[in-house]
């Protein structure tokens, strides 16, 4: 036998238990969103290089040393996307989409960044993200962020914690990122290795520096929030007023300046403390100045992105057993004519909304029922000669304490919404 091939590291498959719940996410994100007007947008996932130089920041993590470039067969350099928001701006600026016009939109698909695979970091990973054009004002901050407490509230998450800050406009953080080099530099003898890297070209990211080491020299530094302009200032304490009219908690955190380069006034992060190292779950923000930056004509935006891998793993450790896609029953076929008129009694049932699992090419009854427990399935239906004369099915409960019933087949969906609560539901 020769050597089996393995996925790329950090690139992981998702195998159908693990989808169930991706599914669950899905779904209640595609119904929150579109409760809120958000129409979904499909983008590529390869992109001109270029993009994301312009876009994310030459001296972000990012740029530097995360993305997936290539030269194709053309020697053109592209990039696999490690985020969406420059694609979709890219996409608004191309389709005319943009200019002049309110857009809220929304897409959801793979990212790729070369990191150092962990738990909750991988170097393929999975955003829901969400962006909105032409609108300035902080009442849509404040709906990107009751978008999110109404998702988390949809698939009954707890724990999750909002952080706020703002960076201001590009004059002002311009202005503060000189004041904070001058100190930084003083401290030169202070900062780690990491923070001597940065200093030059990207200082506000020390700020978010996690080295123990360097919680001093953080806690000296310049604080953002004395040197936001009055717009910027203005539009914060909007902000957090629309918060606190919505019931919305969050705390201010002024070291909290985010990885990419391209944010303005508010950024924010969902975070939890119970994921381990890889504690944000969502991150957003403002970003006024992108769609001009990457050649369109000047318009405000904001979004945010959620990684589904983490989002998937709080849900599991909160809710280790959601309602799974194991079919309500699994049909059981005794003798030829069960066999014949199993088929249309299964498409019945279907039709009724019920998930059927059928078993195909017959076996003893022992072997079906270890496919119908194997199957996840509530409960075995049992068709069988005696069945088949008086129009009935001996239903057994795989799961429950109830004993094995004979019922008629005219009243069966009933009983099987009934039984599995989907009546309920509906
Ligand atoms: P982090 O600080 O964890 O590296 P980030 O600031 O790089 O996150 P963003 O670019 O803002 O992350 O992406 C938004 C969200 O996407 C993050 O909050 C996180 O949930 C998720 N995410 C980012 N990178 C990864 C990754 N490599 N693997 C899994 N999820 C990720
Ligand atoms: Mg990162």
């Amino acid at each position: 036998m020769s050597k089996a091939i393995q996925a790329v590291r950090g690139m992981n498959d998702l195998l159908p238990e693990a989808v169930e719940r991706w599914q669950l996410v899905e779904t209640t994100a595609r119904d929150v969103l579109h409760a809120y007007g958000y129409r979904e947008i499909r983008l590529p996932v390869l992109e001109k290089s270029e993009l994301f130089t312009r876009s994310i920041g030459g001296q972000t993590d990012i740029v530097e040393k995360e993305m997936y470039s290539f030269e194709d067969r053309n020697g053109e350099s592209l990039t696999l996307r490690p985020e969406g928001t420059a694609g979709c701006v890219r996409a608004g600026i191309e389709n005319g989409f943009l200019h002049n016009q309110i857009q809220r939109l929304w897409y959801a698909g793979p990212m790729f960044r070369h990191e150092r695979p962990q738990k909750g970091r991988y170097r393929q990973f999975h955003q829901i993200g969400v962006e909105a054009f032409g609108i300035d004002s902080p009442d849509l901050d404040a709906e990107l962020i009751l978008m999110c407490v109404r998702l988390w509230k949809s698939l009954g998450l707890e724990g999750l914690t909002l952080e706020l800050n703002s960076l201001g406009s590009p004059e002002s953080r311009a202005a503060y990122r000189a004041k904070l080099t001058r100190y930084l530099a003083a401290h030169r003898a202070e900062l780690d290795e990491d923070s001597l890297r940065r200093l030059e070209k990207n200082p506000m990211r020390i700020l978010d520096s996690k080295h123990p080491g360097m919680q001093q020299v953080i806690a000296g530094a310049p604080n953002l929030r004395d040197h936001l302009d009055i717009g910027s200032r203005d539009h914060f304490d909007r902000l957090g007023d629309h918060l606190k009219e919505s019931g919305v908690a969050y705390r201010i955190n002024p070291q909290l300046v985010r990885g990419l380069d391209y944010y303005t006034r508010t950024v924010f992060e969902w975070t939890t403390d119970r994921l381990g190292a890889q504690s944000a779950v969502c991150a957003g923000g403002r970003y006024d100045g992108l769609v001009e930056q990457l050649g369109g004509r000047a318009a405000p935006a904001a979004g945010f992105a959620i990684g589904m891998e983490r989002l998937v793993g709080l849900l599991a450790l909160q809710h280790p057993s959601p309602s799974s896609g194991a079919p309500e029953a699994y049909l059981v076929l005794l003798g030829k004519l069960a066999e014949r008129q199993g088929l249309p009694l299964a498409e019945r049932l279907r039709n009724a909304g019920l998930r059927i699992e059928y078993n195909c090419g017959g076996g003893e009854l022992k072997a079906q029922l270890k496919r119908a427990d194997r199957s996840g399935a509530r409960f075995a239906l049992m068709l069988g000669d005696e069945e088949m004369r008086d129009k009935t099915v001996t239903v057994k409960d795989m799961r429950g304490q109830e004993i094995q019933v004979s019922v008629h087949q005219d009243v069966l969906i009933d009983f099987l919404n009934e039984r599995t609560g989907r009546r309920m539901k509906a």
